[in-house]
């Protein structure tokens, strides 16, 4: 998870947004509203124009596990205070976030929402302007396993770790192995680069940008390694 700039809101929020949303409101408070109406009404969000300037914001990656979320999957757009607990933020631009399916399923986000004892989301949206993951993460190689591990170092890292399993602890071990794999070939990179070779040089650089995959690692890896990004 790196942080994340956000873009400005998208024309179509911005036309309709409190149109979308007190239509909802109205509608989840009639009793004689069926479910169907509801839906359609709540769905406005998944509009072509929100979800394309999601996908260029977060580089196609999801906001969480920095994996491609694109690749054999089209992403989705993601709430990141749940619609279905807090509703009237579900055409809100600030807490729409680009995530993958797996992250956002019911075993991992979905509707979770851990709050802190003063009622403070435990969660981190990487493009709120008081958010860093960096904050709130560590990132580890362990050279026996030879397994990109990612930490939480405090109760908000820690339950970004728990709720998307991001050590494959829970059963997500194709993430672990995926972001694994990659990280054991940036590393072998990173040797060559140190010994001089200009394009392994760029490579590694190129792994650190926002675009990257796992670049929140990789950047990890760069401070270790004595490489400047
Ligand atoms: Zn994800």
């Amino acid at each position: 998870m790196i942080k994340v700039v956000r873009d400005a809101e998208p024309r179509v929020l911005r036309r309709n947004s409190t149109r979308w949303r007190d239509k909802l409101l109205r509608l989840r408070a009639d009793p004689h509203a069926t479910k169907k109406q509801i839906k359609a009404a709540e769905s406005k969000y998944n509009h072509h124009e929100i979800k394309a300037q999601l996908k260029t914001m977060f580089a196609d990656k999801c906001a969480y596990c920095e994996h491609k979320a694109c690749v054999g999957h089209y992403g989705e757009i993601e709430h990141f205070r749940p619609k279905a607990v807090y509703p009237e933020y579900t055409f809100t631009w600030s807490n729409l976030l680009f995530s993958c399916a797996i992250c956002n399923n019911a075993s991992h986000k979905a509707d979770h929402f851990p709050l802190d004892a003063a009622g403070n989301p435990l969660l981190i949206d990487p493009s709120a302007p008081t958010d860093d993951p960096s904050d709130h993460l560590e990132f580890r190689y362990d050279p026996v396993t030879r397994y990109a591990l990612v930490y939480g170092i405090d109760d908000r890292g820690k339950s970004v770790e728990d709720v998307f399993d991001l050590n494959g602890r829970r059963g997500r071990k194709e993430l672990l192995r995926h972001r694994s794999q990659y990280i054991n070939q940036l590393r072998a990179l990173i040797k060559v680069a140190r010994t001089g070779d200009t394009d392994a040089l760029t490579l590694v650089h190129e792994a650190c940008m926002p675009h990257a995959e796992y670049a929140a690692f990789a950047r990890a890896l760069c401070q270790i390694y004595g490489i400047a990004q």
